[in-house]
């Protein structure tokens, strides 16, 4: 599992500024979520072999009261469900009361803490943050974020190890608690290896359960929909959900196809919809995405299309995970709202032509039954395998039917494809002067390869090597 990672701190420390440095690593994928939060922003970073996701909590003082309070309960929130928090002061401010009431926080929530001084740059450091130690958190670490000081060997030589220890943790639990995984793992790998077999339609996953995890905005029906999809004849009632940060998992069967919902509502009561269990939790959607082969993207028809859904949906792009979008409460609307709702989703999600798109009412059930094709179909597309002669016959042919530009009078030449891995489909090409492919034939190549191979639902990554 990913862990999360926490930025906290009073306002104006750096928190930002160290959030940018650490998301940048990989195409920052910044999720606003305006409503829930002050400024509460969630980004992915990687740090060699090791992904984790940052949460920039917004500035709390530790002093709040009242509505500054409620205010800043998300950031108390994102603290209970991170694995780590970085705990960030201002070395040229020096300590002050605001930063000892959140240390008195810390202490009490038994988190693992790194204690940052930041702003580092110009300064003595050694003496400017001598008086943090007051503050009992361990070592202090100096960084200068704006100029990434000290911040490599804050990420490489603290941080990192204690990530990958809990990363490490995590994954031997895992090994125990399920027995069908080694022969599943050995056949992963194996069908991570380059394929020159014939093509075949088989997914190496064939007996595996595919996961799918429902998620979106609070309220667009998530757990109308778990509870829809596990059937009338199965009343599943959760007295206790998990904790904030983990989803539940439930196990089902359909058509002899095994499934486990990925259910990040929380299954409530029946007829006790209004009934909230719990609060919405971010975190708890990213890692729900993380851990699925196929997500349920669920929108409200009923109302515009948010800032909140499209963050979501660029986790699971960015992830690259397969998605499926769900418009959900098409009961009742007339023709003229359907008309003006499709139209939008056409000029919002239109980028994601890839994926299939449900018109659902689950409420009623109608469409419902539906969605379960659009899954296989998007989960077959992530996993199965394809030869190299298949893959470099498609992109000869995309090479014949629209050839690639001229450089410096000399033609970029496509030597042969192969698969590098699935989940989402990685499609490696080799050739010469590849540096020079315009984007606009990349996506041509892409598209073409798309519709060669019927891959819907998931997105596909095409990697260019040089040929030496
Ligand atoms: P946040 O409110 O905690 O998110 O703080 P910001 O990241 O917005 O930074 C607050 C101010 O401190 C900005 O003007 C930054 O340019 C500045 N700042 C951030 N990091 C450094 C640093 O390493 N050195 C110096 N001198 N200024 C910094
Ligand atoms: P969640 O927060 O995403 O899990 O949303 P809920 O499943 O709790 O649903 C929120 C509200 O929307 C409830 O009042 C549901 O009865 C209602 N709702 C869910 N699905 C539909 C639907 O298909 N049509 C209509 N009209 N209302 C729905």
């Amino acid at each position: 599992m990913t862990p999360v990672v926490a930025l906290v701190g009073r306002p104006n420390v750096g928190k930002s500024t160290l959030f940018n440095r650490l998301t940048r690593t990989r195409d920052a994928l910044v999720a606003d979520f305006p409503g829930l939060t002050r400024d509460r922003k969630y980004g992915q970073a990687k740090l060699g072999e090791l992904e984790f996701i940052v949460v920039d909590t917004g500035g709390i003082d530790g002093t709040e009261e009242g509505i500054e309070l409620k205010m800043a309960e998300q950031s108390l929130q994102a603290i209970e469900e991170a694995d780590v928090v970085l705990f960030m002061v201002d070395a040229r401010a020096g300590l002050t009361a605001a930063d000892q009431a959140i240390a008195e926080h810390l202490r009490k929530a038994q988190k693992k803490v790194f204690l940052v001084a930041n702003k580092t740059d110009g300064i003595d450091g050694d003496s400017a943050v001598s008086e943090f130690y007051s503050l009992a958190l361990g070592e202090v670490y100096q960084i200068a974020a704006a100029h990434g000081r000290g911040v490599l060997s804050l990420l490489e030589l603290s941080l990192a190890p204690h990530l990958e220890t809990l990363v490490d943790e995590d994954d031997a639990q895992e090994e125990e608690e399920e027995d069908f995984d080694e022969e599943a793992l050995l056949r992963m790998v194996a069908a991570g290896d380059l394929d020159t077999r014939e093509d075949t339609k088989e997914t190496p996953f064939a007996d595996l359960p595919i996961k799918f995890a429902i998620v979106g905005r609070p309220n667009v029906g998530k757990s109308t929909l778990t509870n829809r999809m596990l059937g009338e004849d199965r009343v599943i009632v959760y007295d206790m959900p998990g904790t904030t940060r983990d989803s539940i998992y439930i196990p089902m069967e359909r058509d002899e196809q095994k499934y486990v919902i990925i259910d990040t509502a929380g299954v409530r009561r029946r007829g006790k919809v209004h009934e909230t269990v719990e609060k919405f939790s971010v975190i708890k959607t990213l890692k729900a995405i993380e851990d699925a082969n196929v997500c349920l993207l669920v929108i409200d028809a009923r109302e515009t299309i948010t800032d909140q859904d499209l963050s979501i949906l660029g986790f699971v792009l960015n992830t690259g995970r397969s998605v499926v979008l769900v418009v959900n409460k098409w009961d009742g609307l007339d023709t003229e709202v359907k008309t003006t709702v499709k139209n939008e989703l056409d000029r919002r999600l239109g980028f994601i032509d890839f994926a299939r798109v449900h018109f659902i009412s689950a409420l009623h059930g109608s469409g419902v039954g539906h969605l379960f094709e659009s899954i296989q179909e998007a989960y077959q597309s992530a996993t199965r395998r394809t030869s190299t002669a298949m893959l470099t016959r498609i992109m000869q042919m995309a090479q014949e039917d629209h050839q690639p530009p001229m450089v410096n009078g000399r033609r970029v030449k496509l030597k042969y494809a192969h698969a590098g891995g699935y989940n989402p489909p990685r499609i490696v090409i080799h050739g010469n002067q590849l540096n020079d492919l315009p984007d606009s034939y990349k996506r041509y190549l892409i598209n073409y390869f798309r519709k060669s191979l019927k891959i819907m639902g998931t997105p596909i990554r095409v990697e260019f090597q040089e040929s030496v």
